[in-house]
């Protein structure tokens, strides 16, 4: 995990949380958001009003005066972050695909550990791109953090490496097939961290 960032090294050093390549499937990410005490919830159809009736339903605030502005907002949303005290919940679209839903659990976890001394009481993703798009500084490193600790880099080459012994090469593109399947993740954030990595042959 040598290019890892040290927020990411600090939580992956962890117990239990470590990268490991011999373990074959997703990255536990229940785990990570136990052993944090953070919590996450889908709902259907992310809104700002969704994630306000959650929030007032069970307790999180108490009435729909003190939600931000977001009481019966009809915005869409990707994903949010709540954060009250030592609560913090990530909302994730439970009508996104899976890949999608892992990715912005794993993006608001990142926000969740990296900015919470910065942000107010919610932090809104109206959209999160999985690659290196026009973004702002919290959110590339929101994205970072969700790709390092979605898509371990000690998991990555383990897996080149077994694809090289077996086949004499090891196409970029057929590693993120394999990989994206593996890790539950999209083939665009799996092309896209192997690319940044330079893990596999390819341009
Ligand atoms: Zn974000």
């Amino acid at each position: 995990m040598t290019s890892a960032t040290p927020q990411f090294r600090e939580v992956a050093g962890r117990p239990g949380l470590a990268p490991d390549q011999a373990v074959r499937g997703p990255v536990p990410l229940n785990r990570y958001f136990d052993d944090l005490g953070y919590m996450h919830a889908a709902l259907p159809g992310l809104t700002t009003g969704s994630v306000a009736a959650y929030l007032v339903q069970f307790g999180y605030v108490s009435g729909p005066d003190n939600v931000e502005g977001l009481w019966g907002g009809t915005d869409a949303l990707a994903g949010l972050l709540f954060r009250a005290g030592n609560v913090a919940i990530a909302f994730v679209n439970a009508s996104d695909i899976l890949a999608r839903r892992r990715f912005t659990a794993a993006h608001e976890l990142g926000h969740a550990v990296l900015h919470r001394e910065s942000m107010g009481a919610t932090l809104l993703d109206a959209t999160i791109e999985e690659a290196d798009g026009v973004l702002g500084p919290m959110e590339a490193e929101a994205n970072r953090f969700a790709a390092e600790l979605l898509m371990p880099e000690v998991v990555l080459r383990a897996r080149a490496d077994e694809l090289r012994a077996a086949h004499g090469c090891c196409p970029r593109v057929v590693l993120g097939y394999r990989l994206a399947s593996e890790l539950r993740v999209s083939r665009e954030a799996i092309g896209y961290r192997l690319k940044n990595l330079g893990v596999g042959d390819g341009e």
